[in-house]
């Protein structure tokens, strides 16, 4: 049996078949699940799936949001850009293609934020289309049935892997799979058995063909990508308290957080009162609070968070800002870190002189 028919069958005995984006042919559905998914774990994507859709039930009602509206359903998933992006290919859809989901890999793949394998998915889970997937978990499948050494985020791996992949659905292989099973059993494999740490060897459906297996090669395949040091940044945070109220400011777009809400930043060596009255505020009381980092793709955020509370609000702030109390809070996108230093504090009822002043 070729190498997709394998894969095929065994995802249909052993797969998994009750994710909330599966047993749908909905192009919209399963799109949102794809883009959700990239860097993010199925038990993470799956609480914000469903209350995204419970929001935005399809395509119109997205590309009628406001991206403001949208942000809130996707503040904790990290990645913004990809519902930045999402929000525009649903208007994109609407205007370019009368408000119905492009036909086929191709197509999809020149909306924006969609590249190539994520465009494939979508087309076999909703179309049965035959173009080939080559995500993360799918690069490591390859590399090590088929022993392709080399950095598979280099240009050259990756064109390899990618023939490999149209390969196993060129004439005479793969000809009558079942391409949702297929696709979405080389993604299954690649998160419970062909697992970055130990493979389970034994239990996987292509295991007598494999050159790694064969050659004792599983920890070294996928080549690890050589490790560059990465960038420190730090900044200082205001919590600016007044009235009973923290403000916030919009992240501008893009950016880093781009479009979400955050804190004011000012430079991390910097004197908090003199960041405050930097931005108009009058500061009355200054607590540091406790440092904390953040890690992003390509740098890691050392922040150094100030709470001080201000007698006098800032007139105005060149980005968009707005006074939250608690609830109003709740209401807003912030990203993760944020969120949890902001909850905390209205959880202790914005205190006014239980911390520890700053030295
Ligand atoms: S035999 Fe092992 S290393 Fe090879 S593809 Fe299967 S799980 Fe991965």
């Amino acid at each position: 049996m070729d190498f997709a028919t394998r894969i095929a069958a065994w995802q249909q005995r052993h797969g998994r078949h009750d994710l909330p984006w599966q047993n749908t042919r909905d192009p919209y559905r399963i799109w949102l699940s794809e883009i959700m998914l990239q860097q993010t774990q199925v038990g993470t994507v799956i609480p914000y799936y469903e209350r995204f859709l419970g929001r935005f039930p399809d395509l119109h009602a997205l590309a009628a949001a406001d991206q403001e509206a949208v942000m809130p359903y996707w503040a904790g998933l990290g990645y913004y850009a990809r519902a930045r992006n999402l929000h525009r290919c649903a208007q994109v859809i609407v205007s370019d293609w009368g408000g119905r989901f492009p036909p086929d890999a191709s197509a999809i793949a020149t909306l924006p934020g969609i590249g190539r394998s994520t465009a494939a998915a979508i087309a076999a889970f909703a179309y049965g289309e035959r173009s080939p997937i080559m995500d993360g978990n799918v690069k490591r499948v390859f590399a090590r049935h088929f022993g392709i050494a080399g950095d598979p985020a280099r240009r050259e791996t990756e064109i390899r892997l990618w023939a490999l992949a149209d390969a196993q659905l060129a004439d005479g292989a793969g000809q009558a799979v079942d391409m949702a099973a297929y696709t979405q059993g080389l993604m299954d494999l690649g998160a419970t058995v062909c697992v970055r740490g130990k493979p389970r060897c034994e239990r996987c459906p292509v295991n007598e063909t494999c050159i790694a297996r064969r050659d004792g090669r599983q920890a070294e395949l996928p080549t690890p990508k050589a490790r560059k040091a990465s960038p420190e940044r730090r900044t200082g945070m205001l919590l600016l308290q007044h009235d009973g109220k923290l403000l916030l400011e919009r992240r501008p777009s893009p950016g880093i957080w781009g479009g979400l809400w955050s804190l004011p930043e000012f430079d991390a060596g910097l004197d908090a009162a003199a960041a405050c009255k930097a931005l108009g505020a009058a500061p009355g009381a200054v607590f540091e609070l406790a440092a904390f980092s953040h890690t992003f793709t390509h740098f890691r955020l050392h922040v150094r968070p100030w709470y001080v509370v201000v007698s006098q609000a800032p007139a105005a702030l060149e980005r968009p800002w707005r006074w939250v109390d608690a609830a109003g809070a709740a209401d807003v996108a912030l990203p993760a870190p944020v969120r949890k230093l902001i909850d905390g504090l209205f959880a202790a009822g914005l205190p006014q002189d239980v911390m520890a002043p700053a030295a």
